[in-house]
């Protein structure tokens, strides 16, 4: 098979791209290993209502929220919202959709087709990919090839042009029925009962289905989040106590970059989008929205590319947007994950009466990591003790 364009995971970042290269008019091949498009669901699904619009993912995705709960052992706050400004998406309704959209375009899609195999030419550049599909070992010449095959790297680990991830999160979370849930709240658990370094999760999905979860920051700990999250359901901590009668549905399980962007993203024939690429804001493990964002504009500047035979300085211009938009972002983000991570229960007690003060828009710029300086300035104004806590000055040292 010859194509413009071959894409290595149907996640959202690979899906994404696949969409706005075919409609820019590539001719593009998809890949995704799993026996449909958000089969393995690896994320808990969190999202923003505003940016994730704006991408094109529309209500029917997802269950609106408006209010955030903040629950350490000894401490609570809850912020009530006067709008819907996030949101849990549907994985598999939201994965399938953009596929959809994708196919619309004219790309074409397998399932159930994991690539193993990396071609290169004579100088060592990529040429292509071989793939294990259902119809047999698909042998693929393109011009472009698109890493999109998440926290494993896939194709760029081949190539070696990068190594495993050595800072991560792994998360595990069960999909629930639940007699009582409100389904306008979010709720995150901090502190060593939910999690040795990280936090839990109660996210509502709709009535009586909820995603409960448990991250954990590697290396920080080594402990597994499927056994924290079974000892608290067992143990049916506080919040899970209000929820009724919980019985699982499904189990998801995945792993997120927590290191901030590749040292580069692009080489000659080769794109790295999504976790692949280290896009995810590790603060509170969100990464569908960037995956959509920068998967969109990996596919037009690959396009583009094309040209120019996608060598390294035709694909430049991507890695350039990246950098602008995402590098600081992420690395004030670490800076104050960093300082969350080294939080004793007793600090997260007093931590909590911090977000106390916050308005609810403070709050969500904090906690979607929108550390501007404009931002930053009028959160130190309005909250001296803030300042004096060092979060001011954690993320505003950037600038200096
Ligand atoms: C526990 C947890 C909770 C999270 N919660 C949130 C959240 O609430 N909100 C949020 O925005 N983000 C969240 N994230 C992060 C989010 O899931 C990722 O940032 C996002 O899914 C990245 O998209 P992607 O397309 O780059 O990768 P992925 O979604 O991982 O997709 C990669 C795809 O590539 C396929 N693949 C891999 N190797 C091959 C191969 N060799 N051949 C063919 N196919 C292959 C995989 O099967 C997979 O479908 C969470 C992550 C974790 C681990």
């Amino acid at each position: 098979m010859k194509v413009d364009i071959a894409i290595v995971g149907g996640g959202p970042a690979g899906l994404s791209a696949a969409y706005s290269a075919s409609k820019k008019g590539a001719k593009v091949v998809l890949f995704e290993k799993d026996p449909s498009f958000g089969h393995n669901v690896r994320t808990s699904g969190v999202s923003w209502i505003k940016e994730i619009e704006k991408l094109g993912i529309s209500k029917e995705h997802y269950n609106p929220i408006k209010n955030f709960s903040f629950i350490s052992p000894n401490n609570e706050v809850n912020i009530t919202g006067k709008e819907y400004t996030a949101c849990v998406l549907d994985i598999k309704k939201t994965f399938q959709f953009l596929a959809v959209k994708a196919a619309g375009e004219g790309t074409i899609l397998f399932v159930r087709s994991n690539v193993f195999e990396v071609k290169r030419k004579d100088e060592g550049r990529i040429s292509g990919i071989k793939v294990s599909t259902p119809k047999g070992v698909v042998d693929v010449d393109a011009s472009l090839v698109i890493d999109a095959s998440g926290f494993n790297s896939f194709i760029s680990r081949k190539l070696g042009y990068v190594s495993l991830w050595q800072r991560y999160g792994v998360g595990a979370e069960y999909e629930c029925y639940c007699d009582k849930i409100d389904p306008e709240t979010l709720q995150l658990m901090v502190g060593q009962k939910y999690s040795e370094a990280g936090y839990a999760w109660v996210f509502p999905l709709a009535n009586n289905r909820v995603r409960i979860g448990v991250g954990i920051g590697r290396p920080e700990s080594a402990v597994d989040p499927l056994t924290k999250l079974n000892k608290i359901m067992d143990r049916n901590l506080y919040p899970l106590s209000k929820l009724g009668k919980i019985q699982p549905i499904e189990v998801h399980y995945g792993m997120i970059p927590n290191e901030g962007l590749r040292k580069s993203c692009v080489y000659d024939g080769l794109m790295m989008i999504g976790d692949t690429a280290g896009q995810a804001n590790p603060l509170v493990l969100e990464g569908i929205r960037y995956a959509i964002e920068f998967g969109q504009l990996a596919g037009k500047i690959g396009t583009d590319s094309l040209q120019f035979e996608s060598t390294r300085a035709s694909l430049k211009e991507y890695e350039c947007v990246c950098r602008k938009t995402l590098e600081k972002k992420i690395q004030s983000a670490l800076k104050v994950q960093s300082r969350w991570l080294s939080l004793s229960d007793e600090d997260w007690d007093k931590e909590i009466d911090i977000i106390k003060d916050l308005s609810i828009d403070e709050f969500l710029d904090f906690i979607k990591s929108d550390f501007s300086y404009y931002k930053m300035m009028k959160l130190a104004l309005n909250h001296p003790k803030l300042v004096a806590r060092q979060l001011f000055d954690l993320v505003i040292n950037k600038h200096r």
